[in-house]
């Protein structure tokens, strides 16, 4: 009986406390259902397998919030991807793209990070892996009016571009993607640092302005910025009646805040973002009296591709190569199946 005990113990252990030390924790994560915030965690140093679409015809998807692993045809797995990470009332031609771009991620983690999850290939976090919905959840959340149509857009694109992923030098990228640009795409180095990728350089893109992700304000006293940069940096102090006492050092080649300086502080624009929670790393900070304003352009890390970059495209007449072939530099559109 100890034996079988025992053999429970283990059991129980696996289902669920193995999920828990493989599932990364909360990364960045934004209150915009269309905010796309893909971080960089590849574990060094694994070997690549090759990709076969028939072996992963279907895919093992793990639920991270009850830790059950579903199978699911891939395909059909992707219909609660874009669904969840585009809306619906997006450009068809663009909702193409995200569904290339989600199945070309999809195989990049099963062949990059296939040790990541026991037993499953990809959860359905989007702070880990990729954010995935179910239908049911999916269709009450939209109007019913507008179920239907919405749903059929979504099936369409995964369809419609059935097999297709990106690749670069014959391989599937690593396929970024955010919301808004705020007018220049961004490199990953300038994000989270590495030795970058060939293909996802920076490249500027029109149309993004008519778009509520495009500019945002955040105000706060003196005091809360000062109080907020002290929690990270206990030494920081900063003489306001100074006029160069805020001053951007350098920008990156994406427009963003790359170095700036703040009282005896040089800090990096992506550490400002993350401190006082702004959409993206584009901001001029400009003091108003009591108050500092940050003015922000662009909505994610702005890296790869932007989705409201690819709705505007597709408005003015791109198809899905189009706007994956302006988004990521050098690649091929290749069908796999
Ligand atoms: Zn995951």
């Amino acid at each position: 009986m100890k034996k079988i005990g025992l053999c429970v113990l283990v059991f129980v252990i696996l289902c669920f406390l193995l999920p828990v030390v493989f599932t990364k924790p909360f990364q960045i994560a934004e209150a915009s259902g269309q905010n796309t915030e893909k971080e960089e965690n590849i574990i060094e140093g694994q070997t690549e397998q090759e990709y076969d679409y028939k072996q992963y015809n279907t895919i093992q998807l793990l639920h991270a919030s009850t830790a059950e692993v579903e199978e699911l045809p891939l395909d059909t797995y992707l219909y609660g991807v874009v669904s969840s990470e585009m809306p619906a009332s997006f450009e068809k031609e663009a909702l193409k793209a995200q569904a290339v771009v989600a199945r070309t991620y999809t195989i990049y983690k099963i062949q990059n990070n296939s040790q990541k999850h026991e037993g499953a290939d990809i959860c359905d976090s989007s702070a880990c892996c990729q954010e995935w919905i179910s239908k049911e959840d999916r269709l009450a959340k939209w109007e019913e009016s507008t179920r239907e149509e919405y749903w059929n857009k979504i099936v369409t694109a995964v369809e419609e571009t059935k097999g297709k992923i990106i690749t670069y030098e014959g391989k599937p990228i690593n396929a970024f993607f955010h919301a808004n640009s705020g007018g220049k795409t961004e490199t990953t180095l300038n994000v989270w640092g590495g030795s970058g990728y060939p293909y996802l350089q920076t490249v500027a893109t029109t149309g993004e302005e008519g778009y509520t992700q495009y500019q945002s304000e955040v105000i706060c006293t003196k005091q809360e910025f000062t109080d907020k940069i002290k929690e990270k940096h206990s030494d920081f102090t900063i003489d306001f009646s100074q006029a160069n006492c805020i001053q951007v050092l350098e920008y990156t080649d994406g427009d963003r805040v790359k170095t700036i300086q703040i009282g005896n502080l040089s800090l990096s624009g992506v550490e400002i973002r993350t401190i006082f929670g702004l959409k993206s790393a584009n901001f001029t900070i400009t003091i108003e009296g009591d108050n500092i304003k940050f003015s922000v352009l662009g909505y994610g890390h702005g890296v790869g591709m932007s989705q409201t970059g690819a709705d505007s495209m597709a408005k003015a007449g791109s198809d899905y190569v189009e706007i994956i072939k302006h988004f990521y530099t050098g690649v091929e559109v290749e069908d796999v199946s």
